[in-house]
This record gives C-alpha cells, sequence and structure tokens, in this order.
C-alpha cells in the first residue's frame, strides 16, 4: 500500500486505541448489586463472599459400593465377616459396627459408629450373611471425611468471582437459592440511515439489509448480557431524538451504528450534544476510525461507524471492555499470543490495523481471511481472531511474528 499522507496528518490528530480505551474506562463505574436467583446468575459476578455454614460433605461417607468394615479385621486376606445390616444412601445407620461384622453400604450412605474402612463389593465375594473379603484393606480406603469438600465457617468463593457451572454448583451444595451479583448492563443497539432495509423488506434501489443490529445484538447476547433491540432510525434529528430517548429509558448503554461520520446526514452527534454530551474521536485504527462516546440521561452512548466490520470491531475494541467493567469484572482484556504470519499485510501507516485472523493453535500460525475491506463482513465470520498490527508497520512478510487477539477465547479463566 503507497504511503498515504492523508491517513499520516489524519493519524497526527488521532487519539490511539490504548488512548480511547483508556478515557473510556475512566468513564465507566460498576453497577451496583443486586439479588439473582441461582439459575440466573451464570456469567454474573459474586458481590458478596460466600461461606460454608456446614462441613460438605455433612458426614463421613461412603466412596464406593461395598462393606463398611473395621481396618483392623481387613488388613490380611481373605477374612470372613459376619453381614449386619444394609446402608443405602440417604439412609442413617441402624446400629454400631462390632469386631467381626460388616455392613453392606451404598455410594454416600453415611457410615455407622464403629466403621473405620469401605471394603469395594469388587474385592469380596459380595454375598448376604457372611462376606468373604479377599483383597487386604488399609484403615480409612474409600471413606470421605465430613468437610473434605467444604469446611463450615470458611470462606469458599470470594467477592469478583465470575460465576461458572462449577461455582453455581458449590453455591447450590450450600443451599444458596439467591445471591447478590453485580447487575449486568443492559445494551440498547440502535441502527442509523435512511439506506436501511427491515430482513423481509423488499429492497428498493439504493438500499441494503440492516445487518449491524444482529451482528451488535448478539455480540452483547454473546457476553450473557440482554440487548434491548431497536429499530432502525433514519437519518433525521428528529428520528435520533426520539430513539434515542427511547433507549435511555430502557438500557444502561445505548450503542448506535452508523451516522459519526462528517457527512451531511451524520446526526449522531449533534442530537447527543442536545441530549447529554458527546466526544467525537478520530482514532488511529483501521477499520473503524471515527467514534463516538458519551452519555445522556446518565446513560453511556457510544456511537460506532457504520460498517459491519467498524462496528464490529469497535463493539469489541471500546464497547465489549466497558460493558465488562460495568457487570463487575475485572479482568477486561482477550488472551493475546504471539503467531506466525501465513501470508503477506500490508497496513496502513501511522494506524493500528485490526486484520480479521484465523489462528492455528497447533501450529502456531495466522493467515488472514481474504479481502479486508471495512464493508466485507465476511471476513470476520470467517475469522477466530484479529491480527494487530502496530501503527508503525505498513508490511510484513510471510514468517513474520505478529500479535494475535484471540476472540474465541474468554478474557478470564
Ligand atoms: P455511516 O457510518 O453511516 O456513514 O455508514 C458507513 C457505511 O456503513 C455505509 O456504507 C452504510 O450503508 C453502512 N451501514 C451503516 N449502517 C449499517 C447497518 N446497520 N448494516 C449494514 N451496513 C450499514
Ligand atoms: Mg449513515
Amino acid at each position: 500500500m503507497p504511503v498515504s499522507t492523508s491517513s499520516a496528518r489524519a493519524a497526527a490528530r488521532s487519539l490511539s486505541v490504548d488512548e480511547a480505551l483508556e478515557r473510556i474506562l475512566a468513564r465507566v463505574r460498576t453497577l451496583e448489586p443486586v439479588p439473582a436467583e441461582l439459575l440466573d446468575a451464570l456469567g454474573a459476578v459474586l458481590a458478596e463472599d460466600i461461606a460454608a455454614d456446614r462441613d460438605v460433605p455433612p458426614f463421613r461417607n461412603s466412596a464406593m459400593d461395598g462393606y463398611a468394615v473395621r481396618g483392623a479385621d481387613v488388613a490380611t486376606a481373605p477374612a470372613k465377616l459376619r453381614v449386619t445390616g444394609e446402608i443405602a444412601a440417604g439412609a442413617a445407620p441402624q446400629g454400631a459396627l462390632g469386631p467381626g461384622e460388616a455392613m453392606r453400604i451404598m455410594t454416600g450412605a453415611p457410615l455407622p459408629d464403629g466403621a473405620d474402612t469401605i471394603v469395594r463389593v469388587e474385592d469380596t465375594d459380595n454375598r448376604i450373611d457372611t462376606v468373604t473379603i479377599t483383597v487386604a484393606t488399609k484403615p480409612g480406603t474409600s471413606v470421605r471425611a465430613a468437610g473434605e469438600d467444604l469446611k463450615a465457617g470458611e470462606t469458599i468463593l470470594r467477592r469478583g468471582t465470575v460465576l461458572r457451572a462449577a461455582e453455581i454448583g458449590v453455591l447450590a451444595t450450600l443451599g444458596k437459592r439467591s445471591i447478590s451479583v453485580t447487575r449486568r448492563p443492559r445494551v440498547a443497539i440502535v441502527s442509523t440511515g435512511d439506506e436501511l432495509a427491515e430482513l423481509d423488506a423488499p429492497l428498493r434501489p439504493g438500499q441494503i439489509r440492516d445487518a449491524n443490529r444482529y451482528s451488535l445484538a448478539s455480540a452483547v447476547s454473546a457476553m450473557g448480557l440482554e440487548p434491548v433491540v431497536l429499530g432502525i432510525v433514519r437519518d433525521t434529528a428528529d428520528d435520533l431524538r426520539h430513539a434515542l430517548r427511547a433507549a435511555a429509558a430502557q438500557a444502561d448503554v445505548i450503542v448506535t451504528s452508523g451516522g459519526v461520520s462528517v457527512g451531511d446526514h451524520d446526526h449522531v452527534k449533534p442530537v447527543v450534544d442536545e441530549l447529554g454530551s458527546m466526544d467525537f474521536w478520530s482514532i488511529a485504527i483501521r477499520p473503524g476510525r471515527p467514534l463516538a462516546f458519551g452519555e445522556i440521561d446518565g446513560r453511556l452512548i457510544f456511537g460506532l461507524p457504520g460498517n459491519p466490520v467498524s462496528s464490529l470491531l469497535g463493539f469489541e475494541l471500546f464497547v465489549r471492555p466497558a460493558l465488562l467493567k460495568m457487570a463487575g469484572r475485572t479482568l477486561l482484556h482477550r488472551p493475546r499470543v504471539t503467531a506466525t504470519l501465513n501470508d503477506t499485510l500490508d497496513t496502513p501507516p501511522g494506524l493500528r490495523f485490526f486484520a480479521r485472523g484465523v489462528y492455528d493453535p497447533a501450529s502456531g500460525t495466522v493467515r488472514t481471511t481474504g479481502p479486508q475491506g471495512s464493508g466485507i463482513l465476511r471476513s470476520m465470520a470467517l475469522a477466530n481472531s484479529f491480527i494487530d498490527v502496530p501503527e508503525t508497520i505498513q508490511h510484513l512478510d510471510r514468517g513474520a511474528q505478529v500479535t494475535v487477539i484471540r476472540t474465541d477465547q474468554p478474557e478470564d479463566h
């Protein structure tokens, strides 16, 4: 790509990606704690410390189907023991175990007093009245101690923990039906543009389908957050004013696409200035140079560019970390890896370039997804990552070491 003086000049008055993100995150506040039912808490951030109010397991129990015995009776094999009872999971043991005795016991059933060892059924002749132990077994074998998982009084999960399936299981084990989590932001999605058509409407000359409403709403859903999907807004100040007021009434964050360039029909900035305040940035990035960021009625608003690749990239780089912070997350960045480039790549001077990549962890290589124009949404659909090329680089040969942002991986865990 030839050195373009216009992009170099623009870069000089631009914010870097990192500066823009820093300014955004400085304005973002973590939302307040709210109660959540356990099954609604997946992906949320715990807003309280959780201590065990009792031992888990609550009682000493068998780890195997077999026979509860005294260790001293099974130090050598074969050993013949009298069977005096049976204990199923969920039952309380009837009486204690004496010397020379055994009780049949199922996995999870409490040990009777006097027993300290379980012989698994495979190590016996599995008889009813008198059982022969065929394998010598050490005292304590296959016994789960009370409190071996969680100890009463111990803090098990700390505030700030992201709740996954395993943490939800631990909370259930502790009998927590409702817990305190950081409220998750609701995100309004607004598409602007006179050229946009609904998915099922006939396309009139000059019209295209509204892709961004669907891709951006899905990017919100993919984070486990709730999008408030608003319709297409026409390029008039009136329509936009109406839509943004409605969005601010329903959501914590408003994400618009389109209308943030300097075209005659780009109304986002003047309307937001009227309803609240907005910074209008030129970012040293390709794709996606214009970005607007501000506030309406205490709600944050991100004005993303309309090109479908630019809007999704802007969401990934700027909106997603902001939403994560609001939701109480502390890890805000996707994993980055160094990979060997399997293509050549020309990138614009003075602009940080985010190529859409296919990263292969097995070989540690990455290639681009073909044409990289900001309107070529297919380049995103084929990608599992971004290749992050610094402003200072204009050309990369095959074999170059590049930084890959793994958008197929979560920020945490
Ligand atoms: P704008 O940022 O409004 O100047 O739009 C830049 C480009 O993105 C134009 O080609 C628009 O037609 C296109 N565009 C804007 N909004 C959308 C959308 N919601 N879906 C698909 N393309 C869009
Ligand atoms: Mg437009």
